[in-house]
């Protein structure tokens, strides 16, 4: 049965990665159906190894399932979106919520379950198992192992030259190889949250003070910064392109008060990697290369007596809020803004001023930092992520299952969802415009996302891998008049760094410049705002 299994596993199970290698550029008549065989020679080999490892009869039945479920399910995401499984894409299953699961579901999933795991997964159920004493049952399993073991060394030593410059030059092969891309992924993930969660939190900052303290809360600055979702550079109006999608932001950079920051790459390529990253003081390359647990900016700011509030319209704060105030609007129900337990960006600003009564009047005296974590963009059903009195761009795709739609009507229903992020955003400068005090906002995108370039759908590809427009992201800054004035900031100095290339790495250095928190952390040639103040 294990036999049976493991070539349904390797040859319909694996269909995204044999389709994959029969498209490449190098596979040709003959030499592709010979490539193709001894991949599908090897993979049997090795699926057989593992399955005669780990699946004994106890759990024959439920095991059989269970590794039906996980390769239909990643084959399906592999052809329908053209990601690939690496434990950054498992860890976004694993923090993924119901409002997301619901935008994924289609059709197609239903047909493909339907022939991936139910019909095979009947036959597999019904089939009669007779009960054999331990040992001989563990000599033939172990002995059956080390067959496959050795069958899959004979296999790649006849084909290993043309396997390995196969590997060598589609990196993204290596991680469509059903099941042993999700089995890897999820190793990796708990061994590296196991080690994490071994280790104390570590305090950051420890030495954080305000700069300068305000007399009264009318010269108490309130910082807004915005955390915009899969919003990408190449689609924003400010970056140049061909779409006006940011029509309401371009008044606001014609009026002198706000920059926008051009050449911007996100830490990661999904909100679950670049969100902790924002925050982290390490910086992308020492936070990839660390399994220490340290606290964030927010704790910074918060240590160093300003209020700090969390607003979520996402699906959490990825730990980075877990000891500052925060809010959430999931369980609203405003009928304007929000349908089907889900509510347009608005509701944050809406609720803004009441959440703010509610923070620490001390610490409100002091100053005050908001992040808002938008809805933004999210994928696939960008359809339904901008109002209709937004909507300019039509028609609009209105699947999940994106590759069914053209590509202009998907372009139409995410640029109509840029457009809906320019007007928020506008929005919450002018209600900040409004206030009788110092007040900036900051905007910056968690990653970008692919429309269907080079055949990839949505984000999260491996970063070394990915797309430009999966990295690319907008960042701007707009300041209040009265906090030019206040703290001395020129904007023609801010402009003049606004085609620098920069990263998420700036963000929390900037945002403690912005703050005016003074730490031993902070480093001021990755704030934006450090060599623009009155003094410099
Ligand atoms: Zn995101």
């Amino acid at each position: 049965m294990l036999m049976v299994l493991a070539a349904w596993l390797s040859v319909a199970g694996n269909l995204p990665m044999w389709i994959a290698v029969w498209q490449l550029p190098e596979s040709q008549g003959l030499k592709a159906v010979m490539t193709l065989g001894s991949l599908i020679l090897v993979l049997y080999s090795m699926i057989c190894w593992l399955l005669l490892l780990l699946v004994w009869p106890r759990w024959l039945k439920p095991a059989g399932i269970v590794f039906m479920m996980v390769v239909t399910s990643s084959s399906y995401f592999m052809l329908t979106y053209n990601v690939v499984i690496d434990p950054s894409m498992i860890a976004n299953v694993v923090h993924t919520d119901a409002r997301e699961v619901r935008d994924l579901l289609s059709w197609r999933m239903l047909v493909a379950v339907f022939f991936g795991v139910f019909l095979p997964g009947v036959w597999w159920w019904r089939q009669p198992v007779k009960a054999v004493r331990f040992k001989p049952l563990a000599l033939r399993q172990l002995g059956l192992f080390v067959l496959a073991w050795v069958m899959m060394f004979v296999f790649v030593w006849l084909s290993f030259q043309d396997l390995a410059s196969l590997m060598r030059n589609h990196t993204t092969l290596r991680y469509m190889a059903n099941p042993f891309n999700s089995v890897y992924a999820v190793v990796r993930l708990s061994v590296g949250q196991a080690s994490q969660a071994a280790k104390p939190l570590l305090p950051i900052g420890e030495d954080a003070k305000l700069l300068a303290v305000p007399d009264s809360e009318k010269d108490a600055p309130l910082i807004v910064l915005v955390v915009g979702e899969t919003v990408r550079a190449a689609n924003f109006g400010l970056s140049g392109y061909t779409r006006q999608t940011t029509p309401q932001l371009s008044q606001l950079k014609a009026q002198g008060d706000l920059v926008y920051f051009s050449d911007v790459s996100s830490c990661g390529t999904s909100t679950q990697t670049s969100l902790p990253c924002m925050f982290s003081h390490l910086g992308k390359t020492a936070y990839e290369n660390s399994d220490q647990p340290y606290e964030g900016l927010l704790d910074v700011l918060q240590r160093a007596g300003l209020a700090v509030l969390w607003i979520d319209n996402q699906s959490g704060c990825k730990g980075v809020c877990d000891r500052v105030s925060k809010w959430e609007t999931q369980a609203l129900k405003v009928p304007e803004l929000c349908q089907d337990g889900e509510c347009f960006d608005e509701i944050m600003l809406q609720e803004l001023p009441k959440q703010l009564a509610l923070l620490d009047p001390v610490k409100r005296a002091k100053g005050t930092v908001v992040v808002m974590h938008q809805m933004g963009s999210h994928g696939p059903a960008y359809y339904k992520r901008s109002p209709q009195a937004i909507k300019q761009f039509k028609p609009e795709c209105q699947s999940s299952a994106l590759q069914n739609c053209p590509v202009e009507q998907i372009v139409n229903g995410y640029d109509n969802s840029v457009l809906y992020a320019d007007h928020f955003v506008s929005q919450t400068v002018k209600w900040l415009q409004a206030q009788a005090r110092p007040t900036a906002l900051m905007y910056l995108s968690d990653h970008g996302e692919s429309l269907g370039e080079k055949g990839l759908y949505l984000h999260g590809m491996p970063y070394r891998m990915a797309p430009r427009e999966q990295t690319h992201v907008p960042m701007l800054a707009w300041l209040s008049k009265p906090m030019q004035a206040q703290r001395g900031w020129r904007m023609a100095c801010l402009q003049s760094q606004a085609d620098k290339p920069m990263s998420h790495d700036n963000l929390f250095h900037s945002m403690l410049g912005l703050s005016q928190v003074a730490t031993g952390l902070s480093k001021p040639q990755l704030d934006i705002f450090a060599g623009c103040s009155a003094g410099r």
